[in-house]
């Protein structure tokens, strides 16, 4: 009877050694970066940090060559992440790198498609399908058609023009699509977003498979007078492809408020956990922005 008893009990402690070892595992995953029109040396630290310092990711960074340098031996080894963070807009890729990339992402690698990401790789059809909508890089009519919501639902407009604009930095509502999506599920159906740029006039083939969140690009701000798509899913074969558009960053650490902003930073938390595993296990945090006020989090930690 005791050996029975001092056999369940073992096995007790080891099922709870177990749980509480995986629970505590952090999600590996890579930022890919080193060439962007943005400031991708502050960006990819700002990111990093978000992610490390919830304690729930280990973040390596894959440093691309500079701009016009050789692309041959660049080369990520993607069968050691869960997920990728795209904070690239620059040179193509080999044509090796970008294969694994889509291997790995059809497989069910998981993409976050972060800010100008979507500005990158305009010729490249398959990354375009994955990103759903992007902007600039010569991208128009032909890219696919604008998106913007209306009436309840997405619309498409295939009128002739450039993809990709935005007006003056401002701070803005975030507007929930979907509020019963993992990502989105306890969050304020509204959120007041710190200081950023509002993509809007974006393009693509449009894959979009939930929309989480739309902003109206303000004409006073020079915008397009749409409610624009800044945050979304989709599915790419078996990956989970999570796009945000919002997050433009400033000049430094310290003086970065779009990517300061509890709601981008939850977001981007949020997002990360569901494209690396389909689930989120993050509780709503308790100084997410409310309609009316804006929250930061300076040091890129809760
Ligand atoms: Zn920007």
């Amino acid at each position: 009877m005791k050996t029975i008893k001092h056999f369940l009990l073992t096995g007790v402690v080891m099922l709870l050694a177990i749980s509480y070892a995986s629970a505590k595992k952090p999600i590996n995953g890579v930022i890919i970066t080193g060439q962007n029109n943005h400031n991708w040396p502050v960006s990819h630290q700002a990111i990093k940090m978000t992610l490390e310092n919830s304690g729930l990711f280990r973040i390596d960074v894959a440093l691309s060559p500079k701009q016009g340098e050789d692309m041959k031996n660049f080369s990520v080894d993607f069968s050691k992440y869960k997920f990728v963070v795209l904070d690239y807009n620059g040179d193509s890729w080999s044509a090796d790198m970008n294969a694994a990339f889509m291997d790995y992402v059809r497989r069910g690698g998981g993409v976050v498609v972060y800010h100008a990401a979507d500005n990158s790789f305009t010729d490249w059809q398959e990354y375009n399908e994955m990103i759903a909508l992007g902007g600039w890089g010569g991208r128009n009519e032909t890219s696919g058609p604008y998106f913007y919501w209306k009436d309840g639902a997405l619309q498409a407009d295939d009128s002739p023009g450039n993809g990709g604009s935005h007006g003056f930095r401002h701070e803005y509502l975030l507007n929930c699509r979907a509020s019963s999506h993992p990502i989105t599920r306890g969050l304020p159906s509204q959120w007041k977003h710190a200081s950023d740029e509002l993509y809007d006039r974006m393009r693509g083939p449009g894959g979009i498979k939930d929309l989480l969140y739309t902003a109206f690009s303000s004409p006073e701000q020079r915008g397009s007078g749409r409610e624009e798509p800044l945050i979304f899913t989709l599915k790419h074969g078996k990956g989970r492809v999570f796009h945000i558009m919002i997050g433009h960053c400033g000049d430094t650490l310290d003086d970065n408020p779009a990517m300061q902003c509890t709601g981008f930073q939850t977001l981007l938390l949020r997002g990360s956990e569901w494209c690396a595993t389909g689930k989120v296990k993050q509780a709503v945090p308790k100084d997410f922005p409310t309609a009316e006020k804006v929250s930061l989090r300076p040091k890129y930690r809760p």
